[in-house]
């Protein structure tokens, strides 16, 4: 029985392709990466062969779909040249699937990714799918596989698109539509074509998109899980600015960026004043809504690419990323400290609330993050000493030898 044996192996390579996806999706724990994952295996030559492969995902209010990501040529001259430079590189589809941060590189050079990228659907607005079209846009299509929650295929129909980058229709053929569904939810839509390879897509091969999908959906819900509880895990809870752990993350981090560049970085160290008498006589409610506002002022006040952080009780760390020079720095602590004294509460309240910052800023080549908050330490304890409110700047560490 030859062709019992031939379906054999056929079947044995499409668990073996199932598997392969199944635990690379899975252990990925960025969602962009189990998204470069699924298309991979989709368009793979030991995968599903499709040519191309875009995936759309719906946004949170899930009355739109975004076309996120895409993989594959979008002219027979560059299907050539890709499927030519896979075949002299001998990537084979476990060596793809982990190759994501090089293929990162190469999908931005990919024509289809920019050609897809920022399509936009939205289901409510567009006409149904009637089974008698010769051609269909695609906007419809996968608007119709979202709210049916049923994968289509059809070797016959054309699949037309306009890309954001110009007015040209496009034209899929070959195509298979299949959802990402997950419990009631419909997290998103992938669509493969065979434009170049004119290759017929048959049951066997959807039924193999099918169960990768249905898997993708799980692997995009605990990617997208685990981003949450990382951000969580980074942020105080009282103040929502960036909690001291991972703050001492960040700043070795951003040293060692600094130094790469040969950018100087700067430290303030922001202390509130006589924060126990605040709550003291105010009670410890209030003290904890003066925290909040102090963080947000600070937050508010430098540009989105600093770190502000709750560093313990009643002190905040600020590190500016941008190279400023001490005394650039210097006046940035002068703006957020007067910014504090004229925050409001209540009447009665009003302008007690003030701020010690101690400044310091470390030139390359640098030293360790400690040295940097010894010097912005010396410096808030002098401005504590010279009667609190006030701006003191770190003179620069001896260096040793
Ligand atoms: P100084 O001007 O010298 O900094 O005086 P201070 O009173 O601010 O400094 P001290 O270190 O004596 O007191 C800090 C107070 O901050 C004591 C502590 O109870 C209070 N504190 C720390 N964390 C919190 C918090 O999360 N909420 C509130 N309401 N108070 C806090
Ligand atoms: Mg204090
Ligand atoms: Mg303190």
């Amino acid at each position: 029985m030859v062709d019992g044996s031939v379906q054999q192996v056929e079947r044995v390579a499409e668990l073996e392709f199932q598997l392969a996806v199944t635990r690379a999706m899975l252990g990925a724990l960025e969602v962009d990466k189990v998204l470069y994952i699924i298309l991979s295996g989709i368009t793979h030559g030991e995968g599903l062969k499709f040519n191309r492969a875009v995936l759309f995902l719906s946004d949170d209010s899930g009355r739109e779909l975004l076309a996120v990501n895409a993989v594959g040529p979008a002219s027979g001259a560059e299907a050539q040249r890709i499927w030519q430079e896979i075949e002299s590189r001998g990537l084979d589809l476990e060596s793809l699937l982990h190759a994501y941060d090089q293929a990162q590189k190469d999908a931005a050079a990919q024509s289809l990714s920019r050609m897809m990228g920022g399509l936009r659907v939205k289901p409510k607005s567009l006409p149904a799918l009637v089974g008698t079209e010769t051609s269909v846009p695609l906007e419809v299509l996968v608007a119709h596989t979202a709210a049916t929650r049923r994968s289509w295929l059809s070797n016959t129909m054309k699949v037309t698109f306009t890309s954001p980058d110009s007015d040209k229709l496009k034209v899929m053929t070959h195509v298979a539509a299949v959802p990402l569904a997950l419990d009631d939810k419909v997290l998103g839509v992938i669509v493969a074509d065979n434009f170049y390879t004119r290759r017929h897509v048959d049951a066997e091969v959807m039924r193999s998109l099918i169960t990768v999908s249905n898997l993708a959906a799980i692997a995009i819900e605990k990617a997208r899980l685990h981003e949450r509880l990382r951000a969580l895990a980074a942020v105080d809870g009282l103040t929502g600015v960036m909690n001291r752990g991972h703050y001492e993350t960040r700043v070795r981090e951003e040293l060692a960026r600094a130094e790469a560049v040969g950018r100087p970085v700067s430290l303030m160290m922001v202390d509130v004043d006589h924060f126990k008498l605040i709550n003291d006589t105010y009670g410890h409610e209030h003290g904890d809504h003066v925290l909040k506002a102090i963080a947000q002022c600070l937050r508010e006040r430098v540009r989105a690419e600093d770190v502000v952080a709750r560093y313990g009780g009643e002190e905040f760390a600020v590190l500016l990323t941008g190279g400023q020079t001490l005394e650039d720095a210097a006046q940035v602590a002068e703006k957020l400290r007067r910014a504090v004294s004229e925050l409001a509460f209540d009447d009665q309240r009003q302008g007690m609330v003030t701020v010690s910052v101690g400044v310091a800023t470390l030139l390359p080549p640098l030293a360790e993050a400690a040295t940097l908050l010894r010097m912005a330490d010396k410096a808030l304890y002098a401005a504590k000493h010279a009667g609190r409110n006030r701006v003191m700047v770190a003179s620069a560490e001896p260096t040793a030898g």
